[in-house]
């Protein structure tokens, strides 16, 4: 069932906007349609179709539904700029993967440079497909593709009680496993370089502020690889991937 998001969950309520576009001009949903909606808060009800037009779809209450499609775990990934539409591609898996914010992350070796302008259009891109990915996903919310930020600006954001994962593919002591089997905490930073990797200064950097520097094998895996398993395995470690029950 297609999901959609509303600003509240109550009796009659309105799609306007992309929403009522996606609906009616792009799905061609009709009155009498079920859909699922998912308020700004997290509630995620199921709806009738009462009328439909590509500015407005008004639907109707069914029921409310008790579900999460929430993480229990709060998983911010802070991603080396990557070429093409590499970028994309992460952030969409991430959003699936259960991702609670992402930041673009400006290191040494970036290749791709963006002007202002060209970082607004891009963070709005990725925004976009942020919302995207959760509709089809089915989250309860839509992750925080936040500003591009250089690697001194991403240290100078306050994360209290956050675990700080930096992943480095020639760290040969420390492997992702390890630090998940003896962290008890709920809140993750989780950094991945771009295609070219992190420079010998920002690694130094990183372990200066704390973070575990780590592996995620033998092998150098490509700069959106790394950023999808590193959020599978935390996912399965540590949140819900996998699926709750069977962890309990
Ligand atoms: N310097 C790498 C090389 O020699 O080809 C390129 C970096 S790799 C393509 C991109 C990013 O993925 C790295 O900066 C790191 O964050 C992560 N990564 C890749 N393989 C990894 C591994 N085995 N362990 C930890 N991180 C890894």
């Amino acid at each position: 069932m297609r999901q959609f998001f509303v600003r509240e969950i109550k009796d009659v309520m309105v799609l306007t906007g992309d929403e009522a576009w996606h609906a009616a001009k792009v799905l061609r949903l009709k009155a009498g349609s079920n859909i699922q909606v998912v308020s700004a808060n997290g509630q995620a009800a199921e709806a009738c179709i009462v009328c439909a037009d590509p500015t407005e779809v008004t639907v109707r209450l069914l029921s409310v539904i008790e579900r999460t499609s929430e993480p229990p775990i709060h998983i911010t990934l802070a991603q080396g700029l990557a070429k093409g539409d590499k970028f994309d591609y992460v952030v969409q898996k991430a959003v699936e993967l259960g991702v609670h914010t992402i930041i673009p992350l400006v290191t040494e070796h970036c290749v791709v440079k963006y002007d202002a302008a060209k970082k607004q259009q891009k963070q709005a891109r990725w925004q976009k497909i942020a919302a995207e990915a959760a509709k089809q996903c089915h989250r309860l919310s839509v992750p925080v593709v936040q500003d591009i930020l250089s690697f001194s600006e991403l240290w100078m954001q306050e994360r209290p009680n956050y675990t700080t994962l930096f992943f480095y593919e020639q760290e040969d002591k420390l492997g992702v496993k390890q630090i998940l089997q003896q962290s008890m905490q709920q809140s993750f930073l989780l950094i991945v370089g771009p295609e070219g990797g992190f420079s010998k200064n920002e690694v130094a950097g990183a372990r200066e502020r704390g973070a575990h520097v780590v592996s995620l094998g033998p092998r150098i895996l490509r700069t959106e690889t790394a950023a999808t398993s590193a959020l599978a395995i935390v996912m399965y470690e540590c949140g819900d991937l996998g699926g709750t029950l069977c962890q309990e």
